[in-house]
Order: C-alpha cells, then sequence, then structure tokens
C-alpha cells in the first residue's frame, strides 16, 4: 500500500481553483469540450474569442491530467527535428508545422500576459545538457535544423554549459532561449478563471460517459446531464478512456514521475543549476531538472514499475542527483509530493490531429513535449470548429490508427524503456 498521496507539487504555490462544480442538469451548446488541460483551456478561449457559446467538462478537477502534473519546461520543439518533419509530412504541410512548433512557447508566454496568468513564469531559456559524444552530434545537427525557422538557440560548450548548470556531467548543451518555466497547473487554472469570467461554463466532476450523433447534434451523456452540441473538442489526450471507440489504442500511455527536494538554501542554488534554466539531457530515458519558485530541486524521468514504484524512485533520483551535482550530498525529498502523470506516445513520435465524425475533432501525440504544443494545439482545434480552411491548418487531419498489439501496451514500453536504458550506455 502506498503512503505517498501522489500530489504535484504545483498545488502548493498555484492560485486555488476558480469554485467550478458538477453538471447537474440538461444543456444545449454550440460547442462541448472534453478535457480542463492545456488543449482543452487553450481551446476554449479561442473560441470563446470567436464568439462561440462553449462549454467544458473534465472528469476530474482543473489540470487533473497530465496538465496539471509536468515539469512545466515551456519549449518549442517536439522530439523530431525539421528534416524527419519534413520527411514525414511533405515539405509544404511540414513547414507549416515547424513552424507553429518554433512559435509555440511565444505562444503560451503571450496568453499569460494577456491574460495576467499568475502562474510563477521564468523565461530564462531551456538546457538540453549533452550526455555523450553522439548526441553532441545530434545537437549540432539539430541546431543547424532549426535556425533557419527564426529558433533562438545557442549550442554550448562543456565549459559553458557547466557555467549554467553547476555540473561539469556534461559535454556541452543546446540553450533554447525562447524557451522557459512554469507552474502548470497554475497555468490551467488561470485560463479557466479567464474563461469563467468570461461565461464559460467549466463542469467538473463530470466525465462524459457516452457519445452519440452525427453532422450537427452530438449528444453526450454524463452522470447527471446531458449535452446537445453542434461540435466536440475531444482534448482527454493520454487519460482518453473508451468514450470514443478506438483512441486509446491509437497511442502507447507511458508514464512519467517528478520528485521535488525541500527547498535549497540559498548558497546551493547558487552552485545546483545556478541559471535556473530547467534541464533536460539527452538520454532517451532522460534526467530532468529544474527549480519551483520556492527553490525546490524537482527532477523527473520515466518509470514503469508495477509496484513499489515510490520507493525505487526516491533511490533512482537521490543516486541521480547526487551523480549530476556531487555538491548535493544528502537531498532531502517532499515525499508528500512524489507524483506522477502519464503522457501519450504515438509509433512515429509525432503529434496526430483527427476528425473523428463530422464535428469531432481531436489531436493526440505530446510525446512528452506537450505544454507549448497542446496550448498551440488548442488553437488549431478552435479554427477547426471554426471551419477554417484545413489546408491551412499547420497539422492536417489524418486518419485515425490503432497501435497494432496495443493492448500490450504495458510490456511494450517496459520493452522500449530496457532499450532507451541500453542506448543511453553506448551513446
Ligand atoms: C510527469 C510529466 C511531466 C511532463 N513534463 C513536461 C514538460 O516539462 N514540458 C512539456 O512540454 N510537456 C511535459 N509533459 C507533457 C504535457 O504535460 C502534456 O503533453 C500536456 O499536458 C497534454 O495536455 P492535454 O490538455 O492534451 O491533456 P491532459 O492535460 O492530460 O488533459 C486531458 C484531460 O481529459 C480528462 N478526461 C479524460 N477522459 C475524460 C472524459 N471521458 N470526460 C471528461 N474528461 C475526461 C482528464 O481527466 C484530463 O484532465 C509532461 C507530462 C507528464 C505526465
Amino acid at each position: 500500500m502506498s503512503t505517498h498521496p501522489h500530489r504535484p507539487i504545483w498545488e502548493l504555490s498555484a492560485p486555488v481553483a476558480p469554485e467550478t462544480a458538477a453538471l447537474g442538469s440538461d444543456l444545449e451548446t454550440d460547442v462541448l469540450i472534453v478535457g480542463a488541460g492545456f488543449s482543452g483551456l487553450s481551446s476554449a478561449l479561442h473560441l470563446q474569442d470567436s464568439g462561440r457559446n462553449v462549454v467544458l467538462i473534465e472528469s476530474h478537477s482543473i489540470g487533473w491530467g497530465a496538465s496539471g502534473r509536468n515539469g512545466g519546461h515551456v519549449l518549442p520543439l517536439i522530439r523530431k527535428d525539421p528534416k524527419a518533419i519534413v520527411e514525414h509530412c511533405g515539405a509544404g504541410q511540414g513547414d507549416g508545422l515547424i513552424q507553429m512548433i518554433a512559435e509555440s512557447a511565444d505562444y503560451v508566454f503571450s496568453l499569460i500576459e494577456r491574460y495576467g496568468i499568475d502562474c510563477d513564469a521564468e523565461r530564462n531559456g531551456w538546457l538540453q545538457a549533452i550526455h555523450s559524444d553522439a548526441q553532441m552530434k545530434v545537437c549540432r545537427d539539430r541546431y543547424q535544423q532549426w535556425l533557419p525557422y527564426g529558433a533562438d538557440m545557442e549550442l554550448l560548450n562543456a565549459q559553458q554549459s557547466a557555467e549554467l548548470m553547476g555540473s561539469f556531467s556534461y559535454k556541452g548543451a543546446l540553450f533554447v532561449k525562447s524557451a522557459g518555466h512554469i507552474n502548470p497547473l497554475a497555468f490551467c487554472r488561470g485560463m479557466a478563471k479567464e474563461l469563467i469570467a468570461q461565461g464559460v461554463r467549466i463542469f467538473t466532476d463530470t466525465p462524459a460517459l457516452s457519445m452519440h450523433g452525427s453532422g450537427k447534434r452530438w449528444e453526450v451523456k454524463t452522470p447527471s446531464g446531458t449535452i446537445i452540441a453542434d461540435k466536440v473538442v475531444l482534448v482527454t489526450a493520454a487519460y482518453s478512456d473508451d468514450l470514443w471507440p478506438g483512441l486509446k489504442k491509437s497511442f502507447l500511455p507511458f508514464y512519467l514521475y517528478n520528485i521535488a527536494t525541500k527547498p535549497l538554501d540559498a548558497e546551493l542554488q547558487a552552485s545546483v543549476l545556478p541559471g535556473r534554466q530547467p534541464v533536460t539531457d539527452t538520454r532517451s530515458d532522460s534526467h530532468v531538472f529544474h527549480y519551483d519558485a520556492a527553490g525546490r530541486l524537482i527532477s523527473g524521468g520515466t518509470f514503469i514499475f508495477p509496484t513499489g514504484w515510490e520507493e525505487r524512485i526516491v533511490r533512482h533520483a537521490e543516486s541521480v542527483l547526487k551523480e549530476i551535482f556531487p555538491q548535493l550530498q544528502n537531498p532531502q525529498f517532499e515525499l508528500d509530493y512524489l507524483w506522477r502523470g502519464k503522457i501519450s506516445m504515438t509509433a512515429d513520435i509525432l503529434p496526430h490531429c483527427h476528425i473523428l465524425a463530422p464535428n469531432v475533432y481531436t489531436w493526440l501525440g505530446c510525446n512528452a513535449r506537450g505544454i507549448a504544443l497542446a496550448t498551440r494545439m488548442g488553437a488549431v482545434l478552435a479554427d477547426a470548429v471554426n471551419e477554417v480552411d484545413v489546408e491551412s491548418w499547420p497539422l492536417r487531419p489524418t486518419a485515425m490508427k490503432p497501435i497494432p498489439a496495443q493492448e500490450f501496451s504495458r510490456l511494450m514500453t517496459s520493452v522500449m524503456l530496457a532499450c532507451y536504458r541500453l542506448r543511453d550506455k553506448v551513446m
């Protein structure tokens, strides 16, 4: 039996959530959004801007899914670089998607500014710390590929990255200057507060149990009321259930964890990540580090531990922190705030947008890089609802495809993680 409540540390400093309740009666709306993460909240903001009557429902609370549990790194990159994106999507469509990704962190920070969202936003860049010579080559190439798209990046040598990180464990770093970090739960709550102020109806503790319909009339049942909507934006991501047949089979769910130390004293903060940039290293099973606003050092990674995962994570996190930051000899963790969450990994490691049926839209495949991407995709789905010409969508809709043998996803992700760890040792 676990003794850890598994709450994200972000709860400690996020402003309280705006008051919401479960749906209590039937209603009708132009657009129903299912899922109150970055995708759903941002989509609602854009639809509200265009004068649509919007209702948003969420099974649990605002930001309950990956959006309130992530690391808070806002970065304008996905796991594929421009050449691979163009190879996959073709030059025209690929360029549109790459440009959207390159501008996606600007997009998040501009929403924060526009709505005055209180979410401890710091825009001081992001470091991809390079752990091997092979990855130095990959990052040099990454840097060259993103430059033509206006990316504000610098490739740092070992000395320069050590100065920003307070660690000599890396061969250098890709410094992405337009990136930053936020309290992601506070960002979700801030968007929700703005939506409610603008008159959008948000219902929490309101799972969509079933949906039926066609074309211009969708009927979505919840435990305490039925919603009739002309259009539905389904943004349940890695937490998708059986609401839309086949949706949860179109990706592999991966678990990531985060763990926070107690606040470090000023001397340690000046020595560990003195530049305060969030860091993800180039390992396939990445080590991730960043501070929250109170100076807690948060670290994270991937895990698949069926039982006793908490204790293993504490041991793993402690050994990683001591290896990368030898000055941090005795990390004390906030064990009440050891948390995990799910992400959607797609077979080609690219995001996908689907028109599931007439007037039903979704996207999937954050592949662990989803704050900027999901927030921006919210606007793309809003454009879809507003019938903006599909030729101008930066991510074109495709047919949803199930991943073969997805029911064995736990086994598949375990094997993938073992391969990642092996690859990290050799390259
Ligand atoms: C531990 C962790 C660390 C991460 N770190 C980073 C990071 O540092 N930077 C980064 O860019 N990305 C990161 N990510 C990825 C990022 O968090 C996600 O890509 C992003 O939050 C996805 O947002 P979303 O709105 O699409 O989905 P979610 O936030 O998962 O929202 C989906 C919502 O749908 C709701 N839902 C599901 N089914 C129903 C239903 N039937 N009815 C009603 N509601 C339903 C769920 O309750 C959930 O709240 C991380 C993810 C995790 C888990």
